[in-house]
């Protein structure tokens, strides 16, 4: 039996760099190990496809023309709706000072060139990892919610919860970033696809029934609505002992 797409998305990740031949040998061995790929030649560029596409991860080379990798991810973090997406930088300098620089603007990890593929790859896959601890998992869970995306079962606090098509999809995709902000667009394409004409309205009919689904007689609500910004999880992962 075949899964969804939907449902088995591979990671999205967004490779900034303005070396063509790098680029290609990127693209190359992320998508050789499973995942997607968007690239962009300069910090505007990413900027955009940030938003439009919504990546798992974003590869940014320091050195770009006009806004350099460090600034863009500076500008990255400094938008809620980017904040939270795992940044690896890539970089010719080696330099320690350099290293810190880049990991107190917000970058979650390192890659010094010349590099290798495997290296590449354990990196990106490290940092997806801690970021998204259940992205390959086949149950994604928080806060007492449960869900089993193989028998496409949701349960809260032990309760089986029933879910339309729609509304599964939409959980799936809060749970996989549960710290993330989403906007109504963001979750359009996520959700329904970007080639549905689908009105942004209807997105705050089906978080309706999902809230109402989900949230039993006196349970708190588990969908935050964030003004002029979107929705996201409201569940709160209890601190590890
Ligand atoms: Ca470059």
């Amino acid at each position: 039996m075949k899964a969804s797409s939907s449902v088995t998305t591979k990671p999205l990740v967004l490779v900034v760099e303005d070396e063509g031949p790098l680029v290609t040998m990127l693209r190359y061995n992320l998508e050789k190990a499973g995942y997607r790929v968007v690239a962009a030649v300069d910090g505007q560029e990413a900027l955009t496809l940030l938003a439009e596409e919504c990546p798992d991860l974003v590869l940014l080379d320091w050195m770009l023309p006009q806004t350099s990798g460090l600034e863009v991810c500076r500008q990255i973090r400094r938008r809620s709706e980017t904040r939270n997406v795992p940044v690896v930088m890539l970089t010719a300098r080696a330099e320690e000072a350099d290293r810190v620089r880049g990991l107190e603007t917000g970058a979650d990890d390192y890659i010094t060139k010349p590099f290798s593929p495997a290296e590449l790859i354990a990196r990106v896959r490290a940092v997806l990892r801690r970021a998204t601890p259940t992205l390959e998992d086949e149950t994604l869970s928080r806060g007492g919610l449960i869900m089993d995306l193989v028998r496409h079962r949701v349960t809260r606090a032990g309760r089986p919860i029933e879910l339309g098509p729609t509304e599964f999809r939409l959980l799936r995709h809060f749970l996989a970033k549960p710290e993330r902000v989403f906007a109504r667009e963001q979750l359009l394409d996520a959700v329904w696809g970007r080639d549905t004409y689908v009105e942004e309205r209807t997105v705050d009919v089906h978080i309706r029934r999902l809230r109402k689904a989900l949230n039993g007689p006196g349970e708190a609500d588990i969908i935050r609505t964030v003004r002029s910004a979107g929705y996201a999880l409201a569940l709160e992962e209890p601190v590890a002992g």
